[in-house]
């Protein structure tokens, strides 16, 4: 119980850090972009947080292997990146129309290619 609530809450300040404020403007419709902003995809930090995989990122470069791991800097999917660099905020690459294609195309990299981005830990 303690447990859910604590994930709730790391949800929401996860959003909250990307949209401070609330807006009935934004609508998020892409099942791939609501997991960006709310840190809730397939990634290792995701699959072990909710005892669905004991994975990490096979880059080694990043404990915390969240989503943002993925979008930003690993070097596996270094490949997908063209337009998207570290240090753009997620509300700034979701208002650009190519930058939010190449996050789509990034996280359906990582999707199709889990197998060789993942590995199992021991
Ligand atoms: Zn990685």
């Amino acid at each position: 119980m303690a447990r859910k609530m604590e994930q709730k809450r790391c949800k929401r300040e996860y959003t909250f850090s990307i949209f401070p404020k609330v807006s009935t403007k934004r609508c998020i419709d892409n099942h791939l972009l609501s997991q960006v902003v709310t840190n809730h995809g397939l990634c290792p930090n995701y699959l072990k947080r909710y005892n669905l995989r004991e994975c990490n990122c096979r880059c080694g470069e990043d404990a915390d292997d969240g989503i943002q791991h993925h979008i930003f800097w690993c070097p596996l999917l270094d490949s997908c990146r063209s337009l998207i660099r570290p240090g753009m905020s997620i509300a700034q690459i979701l208002q650009e129309k190519n930058k939010t294609k190449e996050v789509k195309s990034i996280l359906n990299f990582l999707y199709s290619h889990q197998q060789d981005i993942f590995e199992e830990e021991l």
